[in-house]
C-alpha cells in the first residue's frame, strides 16, 4: 500500500492541507485505492510539541515514504540565531531534484492569457543555487570586500535525470513536446552540459520531439505566446524566475500548484506560502495544494503502476475543472464566497 505524509506546515498550511487530503482520500475511495496516510509533525506546531521543527522521528517516518503532502512553512517569522527554529530542508535531505509546476490557465479566471497549458521542471538541487551539491556553506564566497563570487553547478548525472522526467511527463501529454531552457552559446560548459544531456535522453523518447530556446529569447516568447509551449526543462536558477513568471500569466499565487520529484519520492507542495496575513480565517484558497495533492497520486501511479491513483488524479482534475468553470463555491480571491473548507467540500461533491 502507497504511505503518503500529512505535514501541515504552519499558518494556512494548517487549513489547506486537510483540504488536500479531504478530496484525495474521497478520489482515492471512487477509484478503490488503499492509501497508508501518515500524519507526521512539522514546523511551529512540532516546535511546541517537541522543540524543533524538524524533529529526528519526523526525518526518519519521512524517509519510509512513497510520498508527502506539505504545508508551506512560515519561516520568516521563525526567531533568528535559534538552530531549533531552522527552516526544515527536505529538497536536499530526500535528493528531490526536480520540481514539477503546471501552469494552466482557467476560461473563467482572470488571467493574462487564455489556452494556456505547460508543465515546467526545475532543476533544484544544482545550478547557481547549488545547496544539493556542497556540503557547507552555499556556493557562494567573497574573497575581499570588492569582490563577490557564486559558483554554478551542473552534472551530467543532475541534467540527465531532469530531462529524463520531463521526457516522461511529455510523453503522457497530447503535444509531447519538450522544449530546453538554456543559453548554451554563452555558457558553454555548464549550459552546454545541460543541453547535451537534454539532446542525449530525447533519443530514449523517439515519440516525442525536442527544442532549445535560449532563456532571454524563452522569457519573451513567454510572455506573449505561451501556447506554444507543452514542457519546459530548464536548471535551477532559469526556473526559478521562469516559473513565477509563468503563474503570473495564468493568475498568480493561488492557482500554483507544485511537486518535488526524486528517483524514489515525491513531495507535493504549492508555490504559495503560509500567508500569515491571513491564517486562521478559512479564507485560504486550497486549490494549489489540492492540485499538488492532485499530482502526487499521478506521480505516485505512474512510478508504481497503480491506475487507480493515475485515476484518482484524474478525477479530482475534472472535479477542479467544474467546480472553476461554475464560479460559485470558490473562495474570494476567486471571485466567489466559500470558505476553504466549503470549496474543498464542493470539489468532494463533484469527484
Ligand atoms: P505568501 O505566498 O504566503 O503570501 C503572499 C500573498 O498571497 C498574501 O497576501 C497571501 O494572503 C496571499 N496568498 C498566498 N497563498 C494564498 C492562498 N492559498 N489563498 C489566498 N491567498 C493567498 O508569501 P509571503 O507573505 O511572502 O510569505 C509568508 C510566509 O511564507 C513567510 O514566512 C515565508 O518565508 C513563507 N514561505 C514559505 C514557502 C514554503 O514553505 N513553500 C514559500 C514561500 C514563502
Amino acid at each position: 500500500m502507497l504511505k503518503v505524509g500529512i505535514l501541515l506546515g504552519d499558518d494556512i498550511g494548517l487549513e489547506v492541507v486537510p483540504e488536500a487530503v479531504k478530496v484525495m482520500q474521497a478520489a482515492a475511495a471512487k477509484t478503490g485505492l488503499p492509501l497508508d496516510w501518515r500524519p507526521l509533525p512539522i514546523g511551529r506546531k512540532s516546535h511546541e510539541a517537541k522543540g524543533l521543527t524538524m524533529p529526528q522521528s519526523t526525518v526518519d517516518a519521512v524517509a519510509t515514504l512513497d510520498g508527502w503532502l506539505m504545508g508551506p512553512i512560515g519561516h520568516s517569522m521563525y526567531p533568528r540565531n535559534d538552530p531549533t527554529w531552522a527552516k526544515p530542508d527536505f529538497r536536499k535531505r530526500f535528493d528531490l531534484f526536480a520540481s514539477v509546476k503546471p501552469v494552466k490557465s482557467y476560461a473563467n479566471i482572470e488571467s493574462l492569457h487564455k489556452g494556456v497549458d505547460i508543465v515546467f521542471l526545475r532543476e533544484v538541487t544544482e545550478g547557481l543555487q547549488s545547496s544539493g551539491v556542497v556540503v557547507a556553506g552555499n556556493g557562494e564566497f567573497r574573497p575581499n570586500d570588492e569582490i563577490s563570487i557564486g559558483m554554478r553547478v551542473v552534472t551530467r548525472k543532475g541534467a540527465n535525470r531532469v530531462a529524463r522526467a520531463a521526457f516522461e511527463i511529455a510523453r503522457t501529454r497530447p503535444r509531447k513536446k519538450v522544449t530546453t531552457v538554456h543559453k548554451a552559446p554563452t555558457y558553454k560548459l555548464v549550459c552546454g552540459m545541460f543541453a547535451e544531456e537534454c539532446h542525449k535522453v530525447a533519443k530514449d523518447f523517439p515519440d516525442c520531439t525536442i527544442e532549445d530556446v535560449l532563456v532571454d529569447s524563452f522569457a519573451l516568447k513567454l510572455a506573449l505566446k505561451p501556447q506554444q509551449f507543452d514542457v519546459v526543462v530548464t536548471t535551477n536558477l532559469f526556473g526559478d524566475i521562469l516559473t513565477d513568471e509563468g503563474a503570473a500569466l495564468v493568475g498568480g499565487l493561488g492557482l500554483a500548484p507544485g511537486l518535488c520529484v526524486g528517483e524514489r519520492q515525491a513531495m507535493a507542495q504549492a508555490t504559495h506560502g503560509s500567508a500569515p496575513d491571513i491564517a486562521g480565517k478559512g479564507i485560504a484558497n486550497p486549490f494549489a495544494m489540492i492540485m499538488s495533492g492532485k499530482m502526487l497520486l499521478e506521480w505516485l501511479g505512474r512510478k508504481h503502476g497503480e491506475v487507480k491513483a493515475v485515476n484518482a488524479a484524474a478525477l479530482i482534475d475534472a472535479a477542479m475543472d467544474k467546480i472553476i468553470a461554475e464560479a460559485k463555491q470558490v473562495t474570494s480571491d476567486l471571485g466567489g464566497s466559500a470558505s476553504t473548507s466549503q470549496m474543498g467540500d464542493a470539489i468532494v461533491a463533484a469527484l
